[in-house]
């Protein structure tokens, strides 16, 4: 069983702490994503689990099997990098079995998985080329060959789509996904784009500051984001956060700094007088004609959808629409807001309330 437990994991660079005490458990075949801003910690985290770094606390298991001080040879995973890693006076199909030329694996068995991986890959027709004749792409796949062929117990990708141009990631997104599909090996992969991580993981892992702030399926994520730093980094255009206090007298709801007056899905009597955030996604409002006016500032229309940047409760606030508004910046339209769908979080620790 190719488990994975990262638990109490620590790691300080010197007298540096960058991750500070982190559990997660990761099942067999499960496809988990790293995600967070850039030095949150997530590729450190990677590379202990490959054995390129060495633990300051705390136990990582591969298989139920504590690796902690066993060299990355001997943890049975295979690791795609960001820039591929490949070597440049090795045609593909040599790049594709060099690791398995080092452990005196039979030459019969070696061509049949270079080619397995290749027909998998679609590189069979590359396979005499060198990696300065191949595209972004192609070498993406001949490092991921690499790593197919070794068949090991977890893949573990650091960054791998971030070289390639917008419209190959998407592609190589679906890829991934299909290859997972096809494999069923655990993979952990790290992104710092949360879109990448929406679209491919079974499990997310939200990381900041070297803590694991939140963990669940992508939707799990977006509809219940336990604090304002998950429900700001998941989500695209963000989520809406308006800032004001309760109304002491009625606590279902929101007085926005400006005074809007706006829905809740409950009252909370306990959060009143602390100073709130109102968590509203983009899609959530509505074009209403007997809703709240709103300045328009901004107008994107994308062809299937509209977004409208409006002044309202005293921030700025995104709204996405599925249908084409015809404004112009200084004029106002009405929406309206589905109480079901808001989130409030204390503004001082970001927790969600409930
Ligand atoms: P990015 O997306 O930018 O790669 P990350 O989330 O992967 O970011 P890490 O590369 O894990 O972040 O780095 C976490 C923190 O550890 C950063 O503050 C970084 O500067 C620091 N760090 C990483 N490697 C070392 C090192 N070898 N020595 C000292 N500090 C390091």
């Amino acid at each position: 069983m190719a488990t994975v437990q990262f638990a109490e994991v620590k790691k300080s660079f010197g007298a540096f702490p960058v991750i500070k005490g982190v559990n997660i458990d990761i099942q067999d075949g499960e496809f988990v994503i790293l995600v967070g801003p850039s030095g949150c910690g997530k590729s450190t985290l990677l590379r202990m689990l490959a054995g390129l770094e060495n633990i300051s606390g705390g136990e990582i298991r591969i298989g139920g099997r504590q690796v902690n001080n066993l060299p990355p040879k001997d943890r049975d995973i295979a690791m795609v990098f960001q820039n591929y890693a490949l070597y440049p006076h090795m045609t593909v199909a040599k790049n594709m079995a060099f690791s398995l030329m080092l452990n005196s694996t039979s030459q019969v068995e070696i061509d049949k998985r270079v080619n397995n991986a290749a027909s998998i890959l679609g590189l069979t027709h590359l396979l005499d080329r060198y990696p300065r004749q191949l595209s972004g792409g192609q070498r993406q796949r001949v490092a991921m060959g690499r790593a197919i062929v070794r068949d090991p117990q977890v893949f573990l990708f650091d960054e791998p789509l971030s070289n390639l141009d917008a419209k190959l990631r998407v592609a190589m997104r679906a890829e991934i996904k299909e290859l997972h599909h096809r494999l069923k090996t655990t993979t952990v992969y790290v992104t710092h784009d949360q879109i990448e991580a929406m679209t491919m993981a079974d499990k997310i892992v939200v990381m900041h500051d070297g803590r694991v702030e939140q963990i669940g399926s992508p939707l799990e994520l977006y509809d219940n984001p336990s604090n304002l730093f998950v429900a700001g980094f998941i989500g695209s255009p963000a989520m809406n956060m308006i800032k004001g206090q309760l109304d002491p007298q009625n606590p279902q709801v929101f007085v926005a700094a400006d005074g809007t007056r706006l829905p809740l899905p409950a009252a909370y009597p306990s959060a009143v007088g602390k100073n709130l955030v109102y968590g509203l996604r983009p899609e959530y409002i509505r074009l209403d004609g007997t809703g709240y006016r709103a300045e328009v500032v901004v107008i994107e229309p994308t062809g299937y959808e509209t977004q409208i940047v409006v002044n309202f409760g005293g921030s700025e606030v995104t709204c996405v629409f599925r249908e084409r508004v015809d404004v112009r910046p200084g004029e106002a339209i009405t929406i309206a807001i589905d109480p079901a769908n808001v989130h409030l979080f204390d503004a001082e620790g970001g927790q969600k309330i409930s």
